[in-house]
């Protein structure tokens, strides 16, 4: 069973890999951002609650994300694993996935962050707001904001990750093709 955390700064191109990821080893991905912005357009309670937060480039509260990551795993039981694009975002999530994954008996195979630099991704936000019409891509204060907030509470994840010899970490500079191999080849390196 191969259950990956992709990690890495807003921008760095976890979604377009975990698409990848999905496909090639047949797991569920859950993309936090994604449920977020479903349930924002159908107006459902979890989207009024969520929609302030995600507009301005802010996490969204911690018991809001939890009990929503739950659900989705919850609803995707049994597969042959998961990915996970977006979360934990914080140290809290972080201990309460731990939980969660072991109350399901889904062993964490690996947290694998892309590596890129704040100036590309700023670019490539921007650029990105252009076509998405996402609210969060449309300003660069928006953007510094993620950024920030990444800094602050998610960047401390790859100490933790590291403690449990369960982070890695790719470049996430070149051809989507040339990433997504990168990351095939660290998988089947961790698989052994
Ligand atoms: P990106 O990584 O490009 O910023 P995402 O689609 O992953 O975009 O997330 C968009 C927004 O959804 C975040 O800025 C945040 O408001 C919210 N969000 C997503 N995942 C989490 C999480 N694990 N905890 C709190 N908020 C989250």
């Amino acid at each position: 069973m191969l259950n990956l955390i992709l990690f890495g700064k807003p921008g760095s191109g976890k979604g377009t890999q975990a698409s990848f990821l999905k496909n090639k080893y047949d797991l569920v991905h859950i993309s936090t951002g994604d449920v977020f912005r479903k349930n924002i357009k159908n107006e459902t309670d979890l989207g009024l609650k969520a929609k302030v937060y995600t507009e301005q480039g802010e996490l969204v509260p911690d018991e809001i994300t939890v009990s929503m990551l739950e659900n989705e795993i919850k609803q995707n039981l049994p597969s042959n694993g998961f990915i996970f694009d977006g979360f934990p975002r914080t140290t809290f999530q972080a201990n309460e996935m731990n939980k969660i994954l072991s109350k399901y008996k889904l062993p964490l195979s690996a947290t694998v962050a892309l590596e890129v630099s704040d100036n590309l991704l700023k670019d490539r936000l921007l650029k990105r707001g252009k076509i998405s019409g996402r609210a969060d891509d449309q300003s660069e204060d928006k953007i510094l904001t993620r950024l920030n907030e990444y800094r602050k509470k998610t960047e401390p994840l790859i100490q933790y990750y590291g403690k449990m010899n369960k982070f890695y970490s790719v470049s996430g500079i070149g051809e989507i093709d040339e990433i997504s191999l990168r990351l095939v080849d660290l998988i089947e390196k961790i698989q052994k």
